[in-house]
C-alpha cells in the first residue's frame, strides 16, 4: 500500500487533549501499515498547545504542526491544514476527541471504494445542552431555506477528502471560508457515515453563542443572495400595504366625515418600518462587507512557525483542470493497488 493519509486537526487551546488524541490516532493508523502524517494547526493558542506539539513532533516525525500568528478561526485553520497536507487523501477532525478516531478506517474504506468525499453526520447527542441542540437545528433549518445549498443536519468538519477535491478547494480564492458548504458545493462522489459523538475530552467549547451566530451568518451569505431577494420582497409587500392604507386615508378624508385620531398607529408604523429598513440595510451591508474583505485580497491565515519544510500557502489563483485530471487518475491507480509508473494520457 503506497498511499498516504493526512490527518488535519485545528487546535485552539487544546494542550490537554493532544496527547490523548495522538495516542488514539496512532492506535488506529499504525496497525494498517499506511503512510500517514498528522498535521496539527495551532490557531494562535494561548495555553501550552504549541509546546505540546513541538514535543510530539520531536517524538514522532510523522507529527507536524503549523502555528498561526494569532487566532484566525477554525475554518482558516482547516484550510491551512488542507493547503499543507501531502497525502492522497486528507481527513479533517477536531482536537477534542468528539470526532472518534475509530471511525477513520471506515472513512478510508469508503475512499478506497471510490468515493471522493466521505463526510460524517453526527447523530443527535442527548448529552449536549438543549440550547446547543436547538441552535444547531435552527441553524440548519435557516441555512437550508435561505441558501441554495442543502446541508444535512449534523454534518461537522469531520470528513475525508480525496487529493483531487483538496486541490480544487485549495484553488478557490474565497476569503470567508465555510468548509462544509464548500465541500458540498464542489460536488464529486460523496458518501455519508453516521456516528455517535463522544464527549469533549477536556477543556471547554471554543464556539460561543456569538461565534456560532457569525459562523451561521457567514454560511448563509456565502452561498446565496436569497436574503437580499427576501429583503426586496418584504419591501415590495410593505409598500403595497402602505399604498392601500394611503387610498383608505384619502377616501376617508374626502368622502366620509370619519377622521381617525391615529397617533399610536403612526408611531407604530414609523418604528416598524424604520426597524425593518435598518435590517434590510444590514443585510445589504453584510454582502458589501464581504466584497470589501475579499477585494483586499488578504490571506485567510498567517503561519508564524511550522515543522514542515514546505510551509502552507494558499495556491495561485488558477484552476488547472488538466493537472487535476492527471492527479485523479494517478490517485485512482494507487488506490486500486496498480501503482505502475506509466505515463497517464487518458
Ligand atoms: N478551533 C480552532 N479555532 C477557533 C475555535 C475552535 O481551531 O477559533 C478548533 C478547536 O480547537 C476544535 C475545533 O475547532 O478542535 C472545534 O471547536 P470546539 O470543539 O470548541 O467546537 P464545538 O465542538 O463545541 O462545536
Ligand atoms: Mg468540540
Amino acid at each position: 500500500m503506497n498511499w498516504k493519509v493526512s490527518v488535519v486537526i485545528p487546535c485552539y487551546n487544546e494542550a490537554t487533549n493532544l496527547r490523548v488524541l495522538y495516542d488514539a490516532l496512532i492506535d488506529v493508523l499504525a496497525p494498517f501499515g499506511w503512510h500517514y502524517e498528522l498535521i496539527f494547526v495551532d490557531d494562535g493558542s494561548r495555553d501550552g498547545t504549541l509546546t505540546e506539539l513541538e514535543r510530539l513532533h520531536n517524538l514522532d516525525p510523522s507529527v507536524h504542526f503549523l502555528s498561526f500568528s494569532r487566532n484566525f478561526g477554525h475554518q482558516p485553520a482547516l484550510k491551512a491544514g488542507l493547503d499543507a497536507a501531502t497525502g492522497d487523501c486528507v481527513i479533517s477532525m477536531d482536537a477534542d476527541m468528539q470526532h472518534p478516531p475509530a471511525l477513520i478506517p471506515q472513512l478510508v474504506q469508503k475512499w478506497q471504494e471510490g468515493y471522493d468525499v466521505v463526510y460524517t453526520r453526527r447523530l443527535e447527542d442527548k448529552r449536549l445542552p438543549l440550547r446547543k441542540r436547538l441552535t444547531s437545528r435552527f441553524f440548519y433549518r435557516v441555512m437550508n431555506n435561505l441558501s441554495d445549498m442543502e446541508i444535512e443536519e449534523g454534518t461537522a468538519d469531520f470528513r475525508l477528502l480525496d487529493r483531487t477535491v483538496v486541490n480544487v478547494l485549495q484553488q478557490l480564492p474565497e476569503r470567508d471560508l465555510f468548509m462544509r458548504g464548500l465541500v458540498k458545493w464542489v460536488g464529486f462522489k460523496q458518501f455519508c457515515i453516521d456516528y455517535e459523538p463522544a464527549e469533549r475530552f477536556s477543556g471547554v467549547s471554543k464556539y460561543s453563542f456569538g461565534k456560532m451566530f457569525v459562523f451561521a451568518l457567514n454560511g448563509i451569505t456565502s452561498f446565496s443572495v436569497k436574503p437580499l431577494r427576501l429583503a426586496m420582497l418584504i419591501g415590495f409587500a410593505l409598500s403595497l400595504v402602505g399604498f392601500g392604507y394611503g387610498v383608505f386615508a384619502f377616501v376617508s378624508y374626502f368622502f366620509t366625515n370619519w377622521n381617525a385620531s391615529g397617533w399610536t398607529s403612526v408611531i407604530m408604523g414609523v418604528l416598524f418600518i424604520g426597524g425593518l429598513q435598518l435590517v434590510m440595510l444590514g443585510i445589504i451591508g453584510e454582502y458589501i462587507g464581504k466584497l470589501f474583505m475579499q477585494a483586499k485580497q488578504r490571506p485567510s491565515y498567517i503561519v508564524q512557525k511550522t515543522s514542515m519544510s514546505h510551509p502552507a500557502s494558499e495556491a495561485p489563483r488558477k484552476i488547472v483542470t488538466e493537472a487535476l485530471g492527471r492527479q485523479q487518475s494517478v490517485t485512482r491507480r494507487i488506490r486500486s493497488g496498480k501503482n505502475n509508473p506509466q505515463p497517464v494520457d487518458e
